[in-house]
């Protein structure tokens, strides 16, 4: 394929997945978003009390800036929305916390509670790994929410992208994500079979390095998306983040090593290769850290990480530069597959460092720009094994040429002795062997000069290659002594073959002739030939003898041997 049509079929990927993440941002806000205020906890405060006040909490601070620990965070007054459904729900984005409890303050004063804990979490998450938590029914609507934190870590936020929505919408959310989580999975399972497959015919080392990457995508996404939430209640929500960290940190060391085994051995050869050992260690071992000791030192950790995953965003455009200064073949596609992904993780290192705000978009936008990033590193590894099958058959091209070139005789292009010999001898059933040998050529080349003689040999070596059927064997043996062999039932009369050397234009428009010793027997083995080609010779002698210009036929190799 040609790199226009590369490259109409990467501008179609990238139109598909971009209606794709255009509609997750539309679904992520599902609802009407929330604003929020924030008081840590302090003794003998109570739910009533705080309503009452809503003036001694902190509006404009962000979140972040509170740091880890327990907290009330205040609603503004819900909107009309939740007054006319019977069955609102209330959506965060899920964090780690120990528990949450929500009161909700209804038109008629009274306050009614739902909660969770990292531990009942599990049933309340829903896809993209947002709480939807119903709202307690009640006659009256819903006025105010106040939720009550313990133990929050409060990495990216306390309470992510809150917001009203009705049962349906997100019902309907739920859906969507789970078309989009289904599609991302399916073709994960897909790549990983068609790629190791392929790995099986070809052995190249990106390949199983690719499995790996999209292996590890795929727990990524299991651990994200809510899933594993509803599949495994029993998981601890927090534990379930200690996953999705591990699973996203071990995803960047595979792409990592994915771009390692893709790109020509040249991009990688200098400090790139130990340098991406460290960042890819790095990953790993923050990635495990983080997994492993929180909420111990948390902040430090998750900082930690996050600064691996900086260095990886470093090292790439080392690696892209690196790549254009050994001219690389792959370049153009790498680029533009991972050019998302790349974005996307930059985004979320800048919101690890509080440079950038969450939002469930971001959250859930690793999913997206890696099923872009898989559809255009299929075209790439394509693309790739493209340029393998065009070096492969290459290869076998040349293979055939230099075969053909040590099996023929230059000067004439007919086999060569050798040549002739490893295919006749195992042909089955009687074969005639037929000498030609070209009469007094010493005369020849006297005459015309050994140029001449030359290309006299060329046309005669022509007009016997044209004279027998297409599946008999000739070669030139000596210097104007020629073999040729064919079936005994495939009869070819010498004195047509004689007469058409003789109907030749010679050069100098010379005439000659040549003179033919035939021997018909078997050539199953080595002896055999010996045999034929002993008794052939007898003839072409007897020929020579008979005056030159004429055939003479032997008894057969077995009566003569
Ligand atoms: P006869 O009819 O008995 O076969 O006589 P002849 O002269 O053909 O036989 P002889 O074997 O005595 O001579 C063969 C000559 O062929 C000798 C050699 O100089 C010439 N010759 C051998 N190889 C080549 C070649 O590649 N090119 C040319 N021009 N001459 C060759
Ligand atoms: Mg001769
Ligand atoms: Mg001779």
């Amino acid at each position: 394929m040609d790199r226009l049509a590369w490259l109409r079929w990467t501008i179609g990927a990238l139109a598909l997945m971009l209606g794709l993440s255009l509609a997750l941002p539309v679904t992520a806000t599902t609802g009407t978003p929330l604003s929020v205020c924030i008081r840590p906890v302090l003794a003998g405060q109570t739910p009533a009390a705080l309503f009452a006040q809503p003036a001694g909490f902190d509006c404009t601070t962000a979140q972040t800036k509170f740091g880890g620990g327990d907290f009330w965070i205040l609603s503004q007054r819900l909107p009309a929305i939740a007054a006319g459904d019977h069955d609102p729900t209330v959506r965060i984005g899920s964090t780690w916390v120990h528990r949450v409890t929500l009161y909700v303050l209804y038109a008629d004063g009274s306050i009614r509670r739902s909660g969770f804990t990292s531990r009942t979490a599990g049933r309340l998450l829903g896809l993209g790994a947002v709480i939807v938590q119903p709202v307690p029914r009640h006659d009256v609507a819903p006025v105010r929410l106040l939720w009550h934190l313990e133990g929050a870590a409060n990495l990216r936020g306390l309470i992510l992208g809150p917001a009203l929505a009705a049962h349906q919408q997100s019902d309907t959310t739920e859906i969507l994500l789970a078309a989009l989580y289904g599609a991302f999975g399916g073709m994960a399972i897909a790549l990983i079979v068609y790629n190791f497959a392929l790995w099986g015919a070809l052995r190249q080392a990106f390949q199983p390095a690719y499995c790996l990457l999209v292996l590890c995508l795929l727990a990524y996404a299991l651990t994200s998306s809510g899933a594993l939430g509803q599949m495994l209640p029993m998981l601890d929500n927090n534990d379930r983040q200690r996953f999705n960290a591990l699973f996203l940190a071990a995803s960047a060391a595979a792409a990592l090593l994915f771009a390692r085994t893709f790109f020509e051995r040249a991009v990688f050869s200098g400090w790139l290769r130990p340098a991406s050992t460290v960042v890819m260690t790095a990953l790993m071992t923050t990635g495990l850290a983080w997994a492993a000791l929180a909420p111990w030192q948390f902040h430090l950790l998750d900082r930690l990480l996050a600064g691996a995953y900086l260095a990886l965003l470093v090292l790439i455009p080392a690696v892209l530069i690196q790549a254009w200064r050994v001219r690389s073949n792959f370049l153009w596609l790498f680029a533009l597959a991972w050019g998302v992904p790349i974005a996307v993780a930059a985004l979320r290192v800048a919101n690890a460092f509080d440079l950038f705000g969450w939002s469930l978009w971001l959250d859930n936008s690793t999913i997206l720009s890696m099923a872009l990033e898989s559809m255009l590193s299929s075209m790439a590894i394509a693309y790739r094994i493209r340029l393998l099958s065009v070096e492969r058959d290459t290869a076998r091209a040349q293979e055939i040429a230099a075969r053909l070139l040590a099996d023929t005789e230059p000067l004439t292009g007919l086999l060569n002795r050798r040549a002739f010999l490893n295919r006749a001898i195992g042909r089955p059933g009687d074969q005639v062997l037929m000498i030609a040998d070209v009469d007094h050529f010493k005369r020849v080349n006297d005459l015309i000069g050994h140029d001449g003689g030359d290309e006299v040999l060329r046309v005669v070596a022509r007009a016997l290659h044209n004279s027998v059927p297409p599946d008999s064997l000739v070669a030139r043996i000596g210097g104007e002594e020629f073999a040729i062999l064919f079936d005994a039932t495939n009869a070819v009369d010498p004195a047509a073959v004689l007469e058409r050397v003789r109907g030749q234009r010679m050069p100098f428009d010379i005439v000659v002739t040549a003179s033919i010793g035939t021997c018909t027997g078997p050539l199953m083995h080595e002896t055999d030939w010996k045999h034929l080609y002993h008794c052939a010779d007898r003839a072409l002698f007897a020929a020579k003898a008979a005056g030159r210009d004429c055939a003479r036929a032997a008894p057969t190799a077995r009566i003569a041997a």
